[in-house]
């Protein structure tokens, strides 16, 4: 089984002490390719970094929505220009209303992630999308601006408001705590297979709450979805796989 995990916080301290052991696990279950997301400026360069050490790793930079500060963003934006031919996608950046509670700050969490998703247009980069309690918000942006090459992380909205973004085209992918989330068994019942990818969320969203996740986890989010759609682990670890390379481009080696 080949498995694609397709949001992954490598750079998070929980890892400094043993990444090694831990990639070395996720080879174990079969995963060949992680996407390390960055949260600001010194994670993006780390994740190049590790992708030099570690052939699986597919480095993405972005500005995680805490971090609402314009300077910020248009640094990330020119180093993301100057860097483009070693990155696989444009993240973590999007909007998080439970982080932002101001109108002010949710406006400019607004006109940030507007400016990713045109540099996603720019450079042909797909986007790796958080949306925490802002799913309507970030599909009307994505759609407004015709965003292509979208990837919804974690989704914790409803089936009938990620309808639009399922029509568009984009992609939902699954992590590990859809083991014990209600909202993520349910979204995942109503998703079509074809737009669904799988995730760990590492070092969170694991299938135990409060416990460190791990790439090799990105299994367990499989298995449930084959669980909950009632068909072969083998079926949906494929169906995953290809579309992750839909999304990510084919010759990603
Ligand atoms: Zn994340």
């Amino acid at each position: 089984m080949k498995i694609f995990d397709t949001h992954a916080h490598l750079c998070d301290s929980s890892f400094d002490e043993d990444l090694e052991e831990v990639l070395n696990r996720a080879v174990g279950a079969g995963v060949c390719k992680i996407v390390a997301v960055s949260e600001d400026l010194s994670d993006a360069r780390r994740n190049l970094q590790l992708s030099e050490i570690y052939s699986m790793i597919r480095p993405a930079a972005g500005l995680y929505p805490d971090n609402p500060d314009q300077t910020q963003a248009q640094e990330m934006v020119a180093w993301i220009r100057k860097n483009r031919a070693r990155l696989w996608a444009i993240g973590e950046v999007g909007l998080d209303f439970w982080i932002a509670k101001a109108p002010e700050d949710r406006e400019l969490q607004a006109n940030i992630f507007s400016m990713f998703v045109d540099l996603s247009l720019e450079l042909d980069l797909p986007l790796n999308v958080h949306s925490r309690s802002t799913g309507r918000h970030v599909i009307d942006i994505l759609l407004a601006r015709g965003a292509r090459r979208v990837q919804l992380h974690a989704f914790d909205g409803k089936f009938g408001t990620a309808l639009a973004a399922v029509e568009a085209g984009f992609f939902f992918s699954i992590p590990p705590s859809v083991a014990r989330s209600r909202q993520k068994q349910k979204l995942v019942r109503n998703l079509p297979l074809s737009c669904m990818m799988v995730e760990s969320d590492s070092p969170v969203l694991g299938p135990e709450a409060g416990e460190r996740n791990e790439p090799a986890n990105s299994r367990i989010a499989i298995e449930t979805i084959a669980y909950l759609k009632g068909e072969t682990v083998q079926i949906v670890a494929e169906e995953v796989y290809n579309n992750s390379c839909r999304l990510y481009g084919k010759d990603i080696g």
